[in-house]
């Protein structure tokens, strides 16, 4: 069949909801669809790590030999910083044009079935400093790189990455060549598998949708649907108006043509909730369709998929708001920029994995001193939440390497000929 993947991968999806929401109950179809499920993340899992690693590393020695490493590394902090910053205040905004937290001029917290006193959990909010926050940074260094990559703590293996990789690109002559051959060649075999593992997306993601809906019906959602329609209009508002706009404004190419290159990445992020699992095909895509050399792929990407989080930074704003508002907090603007502060710093430390994002929401309550009763509130609906924020964090890594590789001069770039600088 020679229909595209991301259309091929569209059709499993409608398949997949189909099949779970009427043969739902069927014991046989969600124990084969369990399996085959596993065995489709296990196999995308299963590159993560030495995909990462021979990325990062290949990328630094080729951005060190263009003697442009600095400029990279400005470049892709900077996008992300501005990037996350603007999903955050997006969905800041949509929190406070739709305040899911409160029905009918009151307070939604009895309503919502939260038990903790409204009063007390007030003057604990007043009272609470950020100290939680340590964590994120302690975990930015591993004490073993080892246990960090048998853990899937991708955060330190970043870091070691990075480091190995610069080291690496400051060694002299046949030392340096000879481990960056070897680097190379893992990445191309991961490359191959990944190619592989691609083929077999459209079951897996039939397999992996058929057994949430199955699990999680359609109906249960109910209760939460504005604070839902508020993150969904955010996260569709950043990826559709903000992110053009930066690629249309900022890298100077057609706003769209990105969505269509990344579409079946867009798609398994969609349907497997970790943008790290996606990664090998976020790479895929962004290699082969949208055309981004290797040296700012493999620079960008694996860093991107576990510190860029545009749809989790804008997810933890809108949770954390909308829990605020269903006690009855008066959220004054000092209070709303420390819960963006907190999004943003936080959104750093979400892996890569399905939700990952309640973890931060956790760190944001209790930082702020609100009760952690309220994850278990947006639990019911998180999984379907973090199918979509996924999606966004792949298009936002995406569309990072889109705007470095612009601005570093590269050509060709989603077919557009080099910006003059
Ligand atoms: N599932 C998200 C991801 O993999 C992380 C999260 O927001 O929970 O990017």
């Amino acid at each position: 069949m020679n229909l595209p993947l991301h259309w091929r991968i569209l059709i499993a999806l409608v398949a997949a909801v189909i099949a779970g929401s009427f043969f739902g109950d069927s014991e046989a179809l969600l124990k084969v669809c369990g399996t085959v499920g596993t065995l489709f993340l296990n196999a995308l899992k299963m590159l993560i790590v030495p995909l990462i690693l021979s990325a990062l590393i290949n990328g630094l020695i080729g951005g060190a030999e263009q003697g442009g490493l600095g400029r990279l590394g400005a470049l892709t902090f900077g996008f992300y910083v501005g990037t996350g910053l603007l999903a955050i205040l997006t969905g800041l905004a949509w929190a406070n044009l739709l305040t899911p937290g409160i029905v009918n001029g009151m307070p939604a917290a009895p309503l919502l079935g939260l038990s903790s006193d409204a009063n007390a959990v007030i003057t604990q909010v007043q009272e609470k400093g950020a100290q939680d926050l340590w964590g994120v940074i302690v975990r930015l260094v591993p004490t073993n790189p080892v246990e960090a990559a048998a853990k899937g703590d991708m955060l330190g293996l970043v870091t070691f990455g990075l480091l190995f990789g610069w080291a690496l690109s400051q060694l002299p002559g046949s030392l340096r060549d000879n481990q960056g051959a070897f680097w190379k060649g893992v990445y191309e075999a991961m490359i191959r598998i990944t190619a592989l593992v691609m083929k077999a997306a459209p079951i897996g993601v039939f397999a992996i949708v058929t057994g949430t809906v199955a699990k999680t019906g359609l109906a249960a959602l109910q209760p939460l649907a504005v604070f839902m329609a508020a993150v969904v209009l955010g996260l569709l508002t950043h990826a559709f108006v903000v992110l053009p706009l930066v690629l249309k404004l900022v890298a100077r190419v057609p706003a769209f043509a990105l969505h269509r290159a990344m579409a079946p990445a867009l798609l398994t992020a969609f349907s497997t909730s970790s943008s790290n699992a996606t990664l090998p095909l976020t790479m895929d895509c962004i290699e082969n369709k949208a055309k981004v050399p290797r040296r700012v792929s493999g620079f960008v990407l694996p860093i991107g998929a576990n510190v860029n989080t545009d749809g989790s930074a804008l997810y933890e704003c809108v949770a954390a708001i909308f829990i605020a508002q269903a006690y009855g907090l008066n959220l004054s603007f000092a209070a709303q920029f420390t819960i963006v502060a907190l999004a943003l710093i936080t959104a750093v430390g979400v892996a890569g994995i399905p939700s990952a994002s309640l973890v931060a929401i956790a760190v944001i309550l209790s930082a702020i001193g609100l009760p952690l009763e309220g994850v278990g509130l947006i639990l019911a609906v998180d999984r379907v939440l973090d199918m979509c924020r996924t999606a966004l964090n792949v298009l936002g890594d995406s569309s990072a390497t889109i705007v470095v590789a612009r601005l570093s001069g590269e050509d060709g770039v989603l077919e557009q000929p080099a910006l003059k600088r």
